[in-house]
């Protein structure tokens, strides 16, 4: 007999685990997560802009027992309600046990995402073809988008508040658009420059028409043809335009990826991944004990100004109005819930790529397949601008994520001075409460086509699910 243990026994109780959460799973759960990936593409083919997210969010929460808290004069436990902003903004609620002065459940996402917003002037005619001229929104890659479909999704607005709805290049039967780039046997300048100069951001032309206007000795018929069309079918004129919001997104469907099935490639999955998981979540509440809100932001991709981002009031608003109510509002009733109040910041993370190991930190990246991810920071050279999670805080998310067998992993965006990132996190942080960021590792983020895991994507449902009913 020894006293020295077992080195295997011993490793198995010591060391941190870090294991692919499809090694655990059954055939029935591979079922259920398969299942939901399903539904979670459906939503990503529908809601491709942030009006369009917050359009069929407010379907799924109408479908399910939630009231547009305007027309509710009182609330009371298990009320369920939602408040639309300017049709960009999602917040919902389900109202809890206790006071809400005790603090909320919050799960914070964003439904916009990089694309390419049309300029206020956009159609042009050169060379006897008709262009748009696009302001890219968000941080991207410019070469990623040219050369592949593209689809016109948005509304115009006539003086007289008609708002026309589009949404061009998603049907079997609708035409698409594109960005030219240049061969490769011309291309030999271009090639020698920098990959972030290759493609300048006023190339960023999208191609829309080539046949001129028959009955005419006007000039410019390439682009009088298509203002045309454009007046047959919406009856507009070019100066609609300028009160105008046109997004071009990738025109292509989401899918499943891989032989084995097991991951998502689609646009626009930072973060509509996190949105739909935890507005799946909340849709699955009953009266928890405190108050679960489910945000669904604007502007995130763009620093999430303006009344529709999350640094505007509407949100403290909405959480007054959930005062009122309840009948619970007096002096400073709002910041005490703020201060009392606990939070997932939904949203993507950098899944480690084994093209690209390099980036990464072997020991704190998140990687594909291995649960949903918690960054206690964000931030770049320095943790600067991050809200850094307490650890104590830290402890009570493990804590309700152990307890309920979610399978979790803690990870830093990248190395240490290789870059950095930011989300809502520090927003609500900021108003007092207990933040830290978690979501689901993507590769190419940003990029027209992103990767998930749908082992992590169930895995987020549950956590969120888990967070709101703590
Ligand atoms: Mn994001
Ligand atoms: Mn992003």
């Amino acid at each position: 007999m020894s006293d020295i243990p077992n080195g295997e026994e011993l490793k198995e109780k010591l060391f941190a685990k870090k294991k692919n959460g499809w090694e655990k799973t059954n055939p029935q759960e591979r079922e259920r997560i398969f299942k939901f990936a399903e539904e979670y593409i459906y939503f990503l083919n529908h809601a491709k802009t942030e009006r369009e997210a917050a359009k069929l969010a407010k379907e799924m929460l109408e479908k399910n027992g939630f009231q547009n808290i305007e027309q509710v004069e009182n609330l009371k436990e298990g009320d369920k309600v939602y408040y639309c902003n300017r049709s960009k903004t999602i917040y919902a609620a389900v109202i809890g046990k206790e006071v809400l002065t005790k603090g909320c459940n919050i799960v914070g996402a964003h439904i916009d995402s990089p694309r390419l917003d049309l300029k206020p002037n956009p159609l042009y005619e050169d060379n006897g073809l008709a262009l748009l001229k696009t302001h890219y929104y968000g941080g991207i890659k410019k070469y990623q988008w040219t050369t592949i479909p593209l689809s016109i999704h948005g509304v115009i607005v006539k003086p007289d508040g008609e708002k026309i709805e589009v949404a061009i290049g998603e049907n079997e039967e609708d035409p698409v658009f594109t960005i030219t780039d240049l061969l490769p046997h011309l291309a030999q300048e271009q090639m020698e420059k920098k990959l972030k100069e290759g493609i300048a951001g006023e190339d960023l032309n999208i191609l829309v028409g080539s046949m001129p206007f028959e009955e005419t000795k006007a000039s410019e018929k390439v682009k009088l043809n298509i203002l045309n069309i454009l007046n047959k079918k919406y009856g507009i004129t070019e100066v609609d335009f300028m009160s105008s919001e046109l997004e071009l997104v990738p025109a292509f469907q989401s899918k499943t990826l891989g032989l084995d099935r097991s991951m998502v490639l689609g646009y626009g999955q930072d973060d509509r991944v996190c949105s739909f998981t935890a507005l799946r979540a909340i849709l699955n509440i009953e009266k928890p004990s405190k108050t679960a809100i489910c945000i669904l932001a604007d502007k995130e991709e763009i620093g999430s100004m303006g009344n529709t981002g999350m640094e505007s009031q509407v949100f403290d608003h909405f959480m007054a109005e959930i005062l009122n109510k309840t009948g619970e509002n007096k002096p400073n009733a709002l910041e005490e819930v703020f201060c009392h109040s606990k939070m997932l910041s939904a949203d993507v993370d950098a899944g480690l790529d084994p093209t690209y190991p390099q980036v990464s930190e072997k020991n704190n990246c998140a990687r594909l397949g291995h649960g949903v991810g918690l960054n206690k920071y964000t931030g770049a050279r320095g943790k600067s601008g991050a809200s850094d999670a307490n650890a104590e805080y830290v402890a009570e998310v493990r804590n309700i994520f152990e307890r309920n067998d979610i399978q979790y992993q803690l990870s830093e965006l990248g190395k240490v001075d290789v870059g950095g990132g930011g989300t809502i996190a520090y927003i609500l942080a900021n108003k007092g409460m207990d933040v830290i960021d978690c979501g689901i590792p993507v590769l190419s983020m940003h990029a027209p086509c992103e990767v998930t895991s749908k082992f992590d994507i169930y895995e987020a449902h549950r956590a969120y699910e888990a967070f709101y009913k703590a």
